[in-house]
């Protein structure tokens, strides 16, 4: 069976659950092969996860100038894997970092590529949703090997016990490769939330909040949720673009979304439509957003959250 190289998305040896996810949709395809960058111990100590959702194999590719320079070196270990392991096809997370070292690595290696596929069928045949969901593409790539970045959220990580026998890459990336080097990394201070795009339980604010997230935020602390935003909430500066939902922010797909103070513009719901349940609070009950929740609440946020909150604490 021929394989498929998974890149691994993590934080210092952790695991990105949109890994997991990737791993998911590689069984089928072929056989999973985890393609670690980093830390040589940090790849061994997460081989054992990257084994349970699948990999039969973990190359960890720990060579200074992955961590020393932006994207370029990855790619080239990437073009380099293609060209010597012959895969049947490479998937990617489609983050800022993955659509780049998935374009770089097929120019390098003469092949095509997909990007933001939420679904890869046999064959690597890829589903795009475009237009802000309103057309489904399918398509293949049909020349060289096929470089698929998978959106995250876009299938529930299923574990498949894969052996995840680690090998180590001796490869080192060129002179020409390293063009841009890091200079430094500022860790954002942690708001004690779940990642947005990976939290089971999303809340988010609109134009409605009228700039006060504080019920929002209340009640995603007390679901344990991470805190999403409308394009009209982080275009008056009232949350950060990083939380921005929808078509030029992030896609996310939890088990329970909730709009508050957002009408369901047909650009914040392709990023959240595929959210298992939603719940919209709207003071108008012909706001679009009820189109497609499965629960609604007509009224005013300020009074419907924080009963929403007291309910939940007092549970
Ligand atoms: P509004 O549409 O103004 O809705 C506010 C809602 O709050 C109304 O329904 C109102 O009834 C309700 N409300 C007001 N007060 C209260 C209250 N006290 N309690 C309860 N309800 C209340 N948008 C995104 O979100 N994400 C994107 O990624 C995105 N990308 C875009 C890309 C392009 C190219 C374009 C053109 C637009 C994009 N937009 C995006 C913008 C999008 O079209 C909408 O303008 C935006 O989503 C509206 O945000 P909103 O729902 O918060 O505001």
């Amino acid at each position: 069976m021929s394989e498929v190289l998974v890149l691994v998305d993590h934080v210092g040896g952790e695991v990105r659950k949109s890994t997991l996810e990737l791993l998911t949709i590689a069984k089928p395809l072929g056989e999973p092969v985890a393609v670690f960058i980093g830390d040589a111990a940090a790849g061994e100590a997460a081989a054992g996860r990257l084994g349970e959702y699948g990999a039969e194999k973990v190359l960890v590719a720990s060579d200074p100038a992955y961590s020393e320079y932006l994207v370029a070196p990855h790619a080239e270990l990437l073009a380099n894997l293609i060209e010597t392991r012959q895969p049947a096809g490479v998937l990617v997370p489609a983050t800022a970092d993955g659509r780049e070292i998935a374009a770089r690595a097929a120019v390098r290696t003469n092949s095509g590529v997909i990007t933001d596929a939420n679904a890869v069928a046999d064959g690597f045949v890829a589903t795009q949703s475009v237009f802000a969901g309103s057309y489904t593409v399918t398509g293949r790539v049909i020349k060289g090997t096929p470089i698929v970045a998978v959106k995250p959220n876009s299938v529930a990580p299923e574990a498949n016990a894969g052996a995840g026998t680690v090998e180590t890459v001796d490869f080192a990336p060129s002179d020409a490769a390293k063009t841009a080097k890091i200079v430094s990394v500022e860790e954002k201070p942690a708001s004690g939330r779940p990642q947005l795009t990976e939290a089971p339980i999303v809340v988010s604010g609109g134009r409605g909040t009228n700039g006060d997230f504080g019920p929002v935020e209340e009640l995603a602390d007390a679901l344990g949720a991470a805190v999403g935003a409308s394009r009209a909430a982080v275009d008056a500066g009232w949350y950060p673009h990083a939380n921005q939902v929808g078509q030029t922010g992030k896609t996310v797909s939890p088990q329970l979304y909730v709009a508050a103070g957002i009408s369901g513009a047909i650009q914040h719901r392709a990023g959240m439509q595929t959210s298992k349940n939603i719940v919209a609070i709207n003071k108008d009950d012909e706001a679009p957003i009820f189109e497609l929740a499965d629960f609604g609440v007509v009224g005013d946020l300020f009074q419907v959250l924080p009963q929403a909150t007291e309910a939940v604490k007092a549970r």
